[in-house]
């Protein structure tokens, strides 16, 4: 008993230094891991579900680590949202796809409008919009290829200038998506505050099981609510043919999930961009 009492204790320690010893080594390593380049826009198709069209994709970052592999934001993002760097991760993301996008109509490639996480640290910054506006113009991309996501949970904190950055930021013709839909305090007080083009259904929505009324009523009650508002949705996560029936059935148009497809390389994209239109 005592021995095993120790083990435990000990054991927790270590994981607690481990997480410690690992935010402390993400934090030595940023700012040389974005001047070696090795951060990079990861690219998820968003489908039509009655065509089976690719609309549109969001661009996931990924840690494509030297010595530990390709890392997903779980790994980072969280370090980076508590010290600040992930306001200039997102920048450089951003202008990532911008080049990518410039790239494809250069080369009279396919390509679809590209949506980009933002954190709501930006929400606070009054010059957002016109920052976001002076990239898409210095790369050459049209606002109507561009997609800020925004997530609900973290809005709060800036809620007047996130409010003034998000009008801005659709006259100047980008459209902007509240994320992570439903997960939030008061989604409907936000929707009803903060004009936003898209909403993104949490997967959370559409992982319980639907034949139950009261979990599907959730979905036809978002999709009933977002047709007043005129609003577009987009149902994430959706890992099943089941899940995929049910949306189609009840008038969600647009989908994204692993049942579709993961997240890919930008050069995995691309070719599936080209078979898309093909
Ligand atoms: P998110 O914005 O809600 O992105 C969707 C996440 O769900 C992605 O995880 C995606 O890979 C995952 N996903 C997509 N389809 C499925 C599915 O069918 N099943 C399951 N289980 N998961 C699915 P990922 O790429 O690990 O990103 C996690 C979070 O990290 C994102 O959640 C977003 O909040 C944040 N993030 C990613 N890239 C960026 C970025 O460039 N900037 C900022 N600020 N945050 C980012
Ligand atoms: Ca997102
Ligand atoms: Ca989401
Ligand atoms: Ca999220």
């Amino acid at each position: 008993g005592h021995f095993k009492f120790y083990y435990a204790n000990d054991s927790d320690l270590q994981a607690m230094q481990y997480t410690q010893e690992h935010e402390q080594q993400v934090e030595d390593e940023m700012y040389g891991a974005l001047a070696r380049r090795e951060f990079e826009a990861y690219y998820q198709p968003k489908y039509n579900i009655e065509t089976g069209e690719i609309m549109g994709a969001e661009a996931l970052v990924r840690w494509n680590h030297p010595t530990r592999g390709v890392l997903s934001p779980a790994h980072f993002i969280p370090v980076f949202e508590a010290n600040g760097f992930v306001v200039q991760l997102d920048f450089y993301i951003f202008k990532k796809v911008c080049r990518t996008l410039a790239g494809q109509f250069k080369n009279n490639e396919p390509a679809v409008p590209v949506a980009v996480n933002f954190s709501s640290r930006h929400f606070a910054n009054p010059g957002f919009a016109d920052e976001i506006r002076r990239i898409a113009e210095l790369l050459s991309v049209p606002p109507s290829f561009l997609e800020i996501e925004i997530t609900e949970t973290v809005l709060m904190e800036n809620w007047d200038e996130t409010i003034t950055q998000t009008c801005k930021l659709r006259e100047m013709g980008f459209s902007v998506a509240l994320d992570d839909f439903g997960t939030g305090y008061s989604s409907m007080g936000v929707l009803q505050e903060l004009p936003v083009d898209v909403i993104k259904i949490d997967r959370s929505f559409i992982n319980r099981d639907l034949s139950e009324h009261r979990n599907a009523m959730f979905i036809t009650g978002i999709v009933n609510i977002a047709r007043v508002l005129n609003l577009r949705i987009i149902c994430e996560g959706v890992e099943t043919r089941e899940q995929a029936d049910f949306l189609k059935k009840n008038g969600v148009l647009f989908v994204q999930g692993y049942y579709y497809s993961r997240p890919v390389s930008e050069a995995v994209f691309k070719e599936m961009l080209i078979k898309n239109k093909s």
